[in-house]
């Protein structure tokens, strides 16, 4: 009799636990507006589990030191804009940064020279070109545009950062590597392997450079712009600090991990939107299409998605497709997105409206 009442007790007390559970999860999802802590971790489990053994794609080697990177590294991290963190795989594992750090100091530049100027210098759109494309410099300036499409490309960044405001290129540098890293919320540095490996190799990006300097893009010495340019791609980076990066922008400009502020919620609405156009290389639209969200890749095999308001999700690794973006790294944002409804097009469907009596 006595066992038998213990027994009813014990069921009635894990069934008092699992509701009081379910309940701290639906109120943490109501209060929050952001999935609950089960939902991230299993969309993020998923992703990696279905893309961990995926082989296909091949690691950049026109940057000699990109080639020789580990090609099943895999990492993936997420984090809100209330600061929780969640990650899985190769989440400590450095890589260097490259054209993810392109928005960012587009970012840096607007705040400095105003979102307009910026658009009216740099441009907006897609160039339909590859990222290192001479020929689309040549359109742009034909077609009475800014010949350097938009600051995602390399010619769009290389002069962002020439047109920092800096008085040498020590102050440029540093207020690349500053603003990188409050993006971040952590000191970051450069990967000196991939910079030497890329300096020494980067003839086009060093016509590129010249040709902007020729049309009065770039105020200042081209090769430093280039320089500094070539550092800022080496920063060496894990997916968390990516993940952090992109919450800075989530957010509004505020890095959910440190506090502080880091752009204004114009200027983070203004890259969001660059990242929209042009963060997949040639592929943007269809990312566009497919995933729904704002993001950036580089070909050291990252990518970094925001959902406004909610998170970011970073992934790294190194194979890529034909348009140069990480084929894990897509495929598992790609999930996690979809299941946790991240979409910023989808609208859940309103329930039917009465027709009011007359
Ligand atoms: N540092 C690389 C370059 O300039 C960046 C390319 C990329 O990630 O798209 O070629």
């Amino acid at each position: 009799m006595l066992a038998g009442n213990q027994g009813r007790w014990s069921v009635l007390l894990a069934a008092i636990a699992a509701i009081t559970i379910t309940t701290s999860a639906s109120a943490q999802k109501a209060a929050t507006g952001l999935p609950t802590d089960a939902e991230f971790q299993s969309a993020m489990q998923r992703a990696y589990s279905a893309n961990k053994a995926v082989t296909e794609g091949k690691n950049a080697d026109y940057i000699p030191a990109l080639a020789k990177v580990d090609p099943k590294l895999f990492g993936i991290a997420i984090l809100t804009v209330d600061g929780k963190v969640y990650s899985v795989g190769d989440t400590d594992h450095a890589f260097s940064i490259q054209s993810i750090s392109k928005p960012f100091t587009a970012a840096r530049l607007m705040s400095e020279m105003g979102v307009q100027k910026m658009e009216d210098k740099l441009g907006v759109n897609a160039t339909g070109l590859p990222f290192n494309s001479i020929e689309a410099i040549e359109r742009n300036k034909q077609q009475e545009e800014p010949p350097t499409g938009n600051p995602l490309v390399n010619a769009g960044a290389i002069a962002t950062v020439g047109n920092l405001k800096a008085a040498n290129a020590d102050a440029r540098w540093n207020s690349v590597i500053n603003n990188l890293s409050a993006f971040a919320g952590r000191n970051l540095s450069v990967d000196q392997q991939i910079y030497k490996s890329e300096a020494e190799t980067n003839t086009r990006n060093r016509s590129i450079a010249d040709l902007l300097k020729a049309y009065e893009v770039i105020p200042g010495s081209p090769a430093e712009a280039l320089d500094v340019y070539t550092r800022q791609c080496s920063v060496a980076v894990n997916v968390k600090d990516l993940a952090a990066m992109g919450a800075t922008l989530a957010t509004g400009g505020t890095n959910p991990l440190t506090g502080k502020t880091v752009v204004s919620p114009d200027v983070a609405a203004h890259t969001l939107a660059v990242m929209m156009t042009a963060g997949l290389y040639e592929d943007s639209g269809t990312w566009a299409y497919d995933v729904g969200v704002p993001a950036k890749s580089g070909v050291g095999g990252g990518i970094v998605a925001v959902v406004p308001g909610k998170y970011a999700v970073a992934a790294f690794a190194p194979p890529l497709d034909e348009a140069g973006n990480s084929v894990r790294s897509q495929r598992a944002i790609e999930s996690i997105v979809k299941d946790l409804g991240g979409n910023v097009f989808h609208v859940a469907k309103r329930p039917a409206a009465r027709p009011s009596p007359r």
